[in-house]
């Protein structure tokens, strides 16, 4: 099976060509960041803009990357939602253009199904499986039985991690998106300042970020007025320690009561280093579960992540038809999403 698969629900234009949900044959991405930076953050109409001006030249691109033709493809998939309603509308119709055009089935996908399923390009997920799905507008852990079962057994109350990322970063005056950056930071640091971790002893998988988040603001605006200096990086430590900690407690104690064979982190949040090394130590103690990290250049947004996900859609079954809409609302609980 060749799926062709869009994303193009924020700040990416991405058209991948994925064999048998397992191996990118071309992958195409234009990203916006540049024409975004100096607001600050996405701005709707110039994300629309760009994606109707890439889409269709990735899409060449993308096919003749692979030498296919589109007689050769199975299906063409598209990230149906979330994310802003202008951009994924130029997916949507460019996905339903090219399928009606060569009488090709059209197969919609979440876009966070598109995060965890990138995992299947490391090895096979086995079932039943758990992901840590970390990124920009999501923070949840994502129970799946069995392939295409999607059960969210928590989720954030207020920020996700990624824009808890972004957040701090634009209060320290760094450039959106601040995640990566502050990383790095982090490891220049050490962690010195002592921070809220929210929900730590909760029974439930939820996790909250927003308190941590004003206490990094809170603290460097209390030392601006005080004259005193903050340091940058060891703040970006401590920050990151709490992040991390909380989100690697949660994620131990759902392992410890669901038992899985794989365990997933996916979503831009996912090529955090400290958390990628946290997880991976608190993975040494639990040897009969099969860590699958996806891979760091596989976990901002892309299209073949969508591919992989379209490929197991396409299995089960799941079409859409002409009337295919975007829908900037979807979540997992749309069941067989
Ligand atoms: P969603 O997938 O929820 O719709 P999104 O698509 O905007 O949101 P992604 O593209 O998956 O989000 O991830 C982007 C986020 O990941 C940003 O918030 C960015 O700061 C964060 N990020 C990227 N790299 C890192 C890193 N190394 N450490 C922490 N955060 C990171
Ligand atoms: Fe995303
Ligand atoms: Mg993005």
């Amino acid at each position: 099976r060749y799926i062709m698969a869009f994303e193009s629900s924020a700040d990416e234009t991405s058209v991948a060509i994925v064999k048998n949900g397992v191996e990118i044959i071309s992958l195409e991405t234009a990203t916006q960041i540049k024409s975004h930076q100096r607001f600050g953050g996405i701005v709707p109409e110039v994300a629309s803009r760009h994606h109707i001006e890439q889409v269709t030249i990735l899409a060449d691109a993308a096919l003749s990357d692979a030498h296919l033709t589109y007689e050769d493809l199975t299906a063409i998939g598209v990230t149906q939602g979330p994310g802003l309603v202008g951009a994924l509308l130029i997916g949507v119709t460019a996905a339903k253009t090219i399928a009606w055009a060569h009488n090709l089935p059209l197969v919609p996908v979440l876009h966070m199904a598109g995060h965890i399923s990138a995992a299947n390009f490391v090895a096979p997920i086995q079932y039943p499986a758990l992901a840590l799905m970390v990124s920009g507008g999501h923070t949840e852990l994502v129970l799946m039985p069995k392939e295409y079962e999607y059960v969210v057994i928590g989720d954030t109350r207020d920020d996700a991690a990624g824009e808890s990322y972004d957040k701090v970063g634009r209060t320290m005056g760094l450039q959106y998106p601040a995640g990566k950056t502050l990383d790095e930071m982090a490891h220049r640091g050490t962690a010195t300042y002592d921070l809220p971790r929210a929900l730590m002893n909760d029974d439930a998988y939820d996790f909250s970020f927003s308190g941590l988040k004003s206490a990094v603001i809170n603290l460097m605006h209390n030392a601006d007025q005080r004259g005193e200096t903050v340091d940058h990086d060891n703040l970006a430590a401590s920050f990151q320690d709490a992040v991390v900690e909380v989100l690697v407690t949660k994620t131990a104690r759902a392992l410890d009561n669901y038992p899985v064979k794989s365990f997933i982190v996916a979503g831009g949040v996912a090529a955090n280093r400290g958390l990628r090394d946290a997880l991976t130590q608190m993975l040494a103690k639990r040897p009969q579960i099969n860590f699958l990290p996806v891979p760091i250049k596989l976990a901002g947004d892309n299209a073949a992540m969508i591919g992989a996900a379209v490929d197991i859609a396409y299995r089960h079954g799941k079409r859409g038809d002409w009337t295919l809409n975007a829908n900037p609302a979807l979540e997992f609980d749309y069941q067989d999403m």
